[in-house]
């Protein structure tokens, strides 16, 4: 732990040569058509990589540039990362799945943490987006016209600052979550941000960290010194939201076959049902779901601490509705308001959830079935 204590501070370094500003005109397309085989299955490879000026002081950016250089990537240096221009694409579609394979290094300069109901008391946001499609995902408006992936390098002030938080709110514990604007394992191969992080809680006695992912490379975390203070959790889904609406992302075998490698590296385990969705047939998919997670966990009880679920139902807003259309013209998502009732949210904003009776009867049925299958388990909300 005292080693954790004194991690080495990152010093600016002498700038590495600048990186050109405008992107080469004919990409290396027979080089980056051959990242893929190269790379384990569901390693991201971005087609172009973006560099804040001030990202390259950082060892982390430095690493990155080296990275790129390794597999031939093209890389432009731009004054900001909020302010990412000139991707290809013409129609919504197209410039969605372009910012998707597109990677913005940068410095995280507002070291405020927003508050993070109801999963942690702060976010703490390592990088934003990630290389899935979901069509439903909440960041389609959060992250609005920017859903390229973004990582920051300052990790160090990142965690300086935690520590400040967690100082403040002694004797109490103090939970962050990492997942709140993207998914920080999709990009670990790139950075190991999150490796550091979890050694950094490991250290804390009143730090927890939490995460949620949907990607499955885990190996390079399953040594980290995590203490049992990091939460890792899995997104998981009937078979059919997964094949209808999560594109690019791991199949739910493989979603679980990792989770029991993390369970046996001695983490806190567990599972967001997220976005629970009614359809002919609902109920029996769900429990199939929950039968193939008990049976795959069965050699690892107990459980310890127990496994945690967090269960939450599908809603769409207005302004989600237009944008998924807009980037899923041909969305089979059901976003029908007559079925649907409306929540009144903050600032007179709402969302359409499901009328109150189906949600009872879905909070009724999945936590009861997830009880019988996992008697040590916690269900910590529904919503
Ligand atoms: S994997 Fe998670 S963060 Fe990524 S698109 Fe899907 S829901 Fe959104």
């Amino acid at each position: 732990m005292d080693q954790l204590k004194e991690r080495p501070k990152e010093q600016p370094k002498e700038l590495p040569k600048e990186l050109p500003k405008e992107l080469p005109k004919e990409p290396p397309k027979e080089q980056l058509k051959d990242h893929p085989q190269e790379q384990p299955k569901w390693h991201y490879v971005p087609q172009r990589v973006f560099f804040e000026e001030e990202a390259l002081a950082y060892p982390l950016g430095q690493q990155i540039v080296a990275l790129c250089r390794e597999l031939g990537l093209p890389t432009r240096q731009i004054p900001s990362h909020n302010r990412v221009t000139g991707l290809p694409g013409d129609t919504p579609n197209q410039k969605y799945a372009q910012a998707k394979k597109t990677l913005v290094v940068g410095v995280k300069r507002d070291l405020r943490f927003p508050t993070c109901r109801p999963s942690a008391d702060y976010q703490f946001p390592l990088m934003t987006s990630c290389p899935g499609h979901c069509e439903y995902c909440y960041l389609q408006t959060t992250l609005g016209q920017r859903p390229y992936l973004r990582v920051y390098v300052n990790v160090e002030e990142m965690l300086d600052q935690a520590a400040k938080y967690i100082e403040k709110n002694a004797p109490e514990v103090t939970t962050f979550e990492v997942a709140s604007s993207g998914d920080p394992l999709s990009v670990e191969h790139l950075t190991g941000s999150l490796f550091k992080t979890i050694e950094f809680f490991g250290s804390q006695e009143l730090g927890r960290l939490r995460f949620v992912t949907k990607f499955t490379g885990v190996e390079p975390l399953l040594n980290a010194r995590h203490n049992g203070h990091t939460r890792f959790r899995f997104s998981l889904n009937s078979e059919r939201v997964v094949r209808d609406f999560e594109h690019r992302t791991p199949p739910v075998a493989e979603r679980i076959a990792a989770a029991a490698q993390v369970a046996r590296a001695g983490y806190p385990l567990g599972f967001i049902i997220a976005p629970i969705m009614v359809y002919p047939g609902w109920e029996e998919d769900y429990l199939r779901l929950f039968d193939q997670l008990k049976k795959e966990l069965a050699s690892i009880q107990p459980l310890s601490p127990p496994v945690t679920f967090e269960l939450i139902q599908h809603r769409f807003t207005a302004r989600a509705k237009k944008v998924i259309l807009e980037r899923f013209p041909e969305s089979r998502l059901d976003m029908d308001e007559e079925k649907r009732k409306f929540k009144y949210g903050k600032y007179g904003m709402g969302k359409y959830v499901y009328p109150d009776e189906t949600a009872k009867g879905m909070k009724d049925l999945l936590q009861t079935a997830l009880l019988e299958r996992f008697p040590d388990a916690e269900v910590e909300y529904f919503t």
